[in-house]
Parts: structure tokens; sequence; C-alpha cells
């Protein structure tokens, strides 16, 4: 693992830590709590390392792997970081009046996260477009919302569905849909083993449900008619 790699790998709780070492305030008791709570997280987490380690027959003692549980825990907790985040949290103060009336459209957003039934990941391109009402949101926002939904625990399906709500929730549009196309590691590296197949979910809500003309443009736009 690289530096940056290992550096990006530290989850919001070991943040949290290293910012409140710096915090001469940070002595109040939800800092300690949150501090305690993050460590023993981590702590846990690498014990469940340490034994899937020994569990498979390796010598979680031996020099390559004696720093791998607590890296494999911080990893862990990135990529399940979502579950500390909200809606209304992640998009703040991103959203403004504007009177926008024609479709908006981010595409190939970049999508990492790990399916529910295997926990290995799944990672591909979302593509989210939406029909403003008065309010559009900031367009890092809605991979902010992608990023949010993607680390957890996913099926594809749910995460589509979940992100097209979310646009929903932050600017009550006209319409809006969302494509995903993603590569499931748990059919391509073991199982069926389909190195090269790919699935594709979408969620249309609103106009882009009920007007086809809507629905195509945005299919059109993202590479998706035949
Ligand atoms: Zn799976």
């Amino acid at each position: 693992m690289t530096e940056k790699e290992n550096m990006s790998g530290d989850c919001e709780l070991t943040k949290r830590i290293s910012l409140s070492q710096f915090d001469s305030q940070s002595t109040d008791w939800n800092d300690k709590e949150e501090k305690d709570e993050a460590k023993s997280k981590i702590d846990e987490l690498s014990e469940v390392f340490r034994s899937v380690i020994t569990l498979v027959g390796e010598d979680p003692d031996r020099e390559g792997l004696r720093a791998t549980p607590l890296r494999a825990a911080k990893a862990f907790c990135y990529f399940t970081k979502g579950y500390e985040e909200t809606v209304a949290g992640v998009v703040a103060n991103g959203v403004f009046s504007e009177d926008h009336d024609e479709m908006v459209l981010v595409r190939d957003i970049d999508l990492y996260s790990l399916c529910e039934h295997h926990l290995v990941p799944f990672y591909g391109k979302v593509s989210v477009g939406y029909l403003p009402l008065g309010k559009i949101i900031g367009l890092s926002k809605i991979a902010r919302i992608v990023e949010m939904y993607s680390r957890r625990f996913q099926v594809q399906e749910r995460l589509t569905k979940q992100i097209a709500n979310a646009i929903i929730e932050a600017v009550q549009p006209r319409g809006v849909g969302v494509v995903v196309e993603a590569v499931h590691m748990c059919m391509t590296m073991r199982g069926v083993s389909k190195p090269s197949s790919k699935t594709v979910t979408s969620s249309m809500l609103g106009v882009f449900r009920d007007d086809p003309k809507t629905r195509e443009e945005f299919l059109a736009l993202t590479g998706h008619t035949n």
C-alpha cells in the first residue's frame, strides 16, 4: 500500500482522532467518547482481521502480515464510512435557487462499493440526470451522494434507487434518472467467473418515468440507447 492510499484509507473516525489531538478545546466528554469509540472500533476490527489471517492458514506474526490487521481495519472503515453520513449533511449548503428548466446531467461518476452478499467489491460508473424545478444542486454534491451510498454494504439495485431518492429529497425536481453500470467481483473472480459481464440498473422518477421523450433524452445523453 502506498503512502497516499494509506492516508486516504483512514476513515472519518480515525481522522477525528488525529484532529482532536491538535485541538486543545477537545477535552469535553463528547470528543473523548467519540475518540474512545473510534479507537475501540479499529481495535476490534484489527482483532477480527487477525483471526481471518490465522483461519486461512497464515501466520499473522510474519513480517509482511504484522501490520495487516490494522491496515485492513482502517481500509474497511473507509469502505463503510457512508454509514456515518446523511443526505442533509452531505448536501449541506449546496442547493441554490435557479430558474433553469433544462436537464442537468452528470455522467460517469466513479463508483466503488461492497456487495452485501459477499463483502467483495463492485465498481463502475453512475450517471445522474434531473430536471430542476426552481432549485439546482452543486454538481460535486451529486458525486458526494453517490459516494455516501456506495461506501456501505450494497446491492446495486438499492444503491441506484437511493441515489435517485436523495436527489428528490435535496431539490424536489420534476424528475430524476439514475443509471448504474458495474462489474461485480463476486461474479468475475469467484462463482460463475464471467469476467466481462456488467450489470446495468436504472431508476426513473417523476417525468423521467412518465414522459418517454425525457427518458430517451437522458438515456441518449448517457450513451445507453441501442
Ligand atoms: Zn456478491
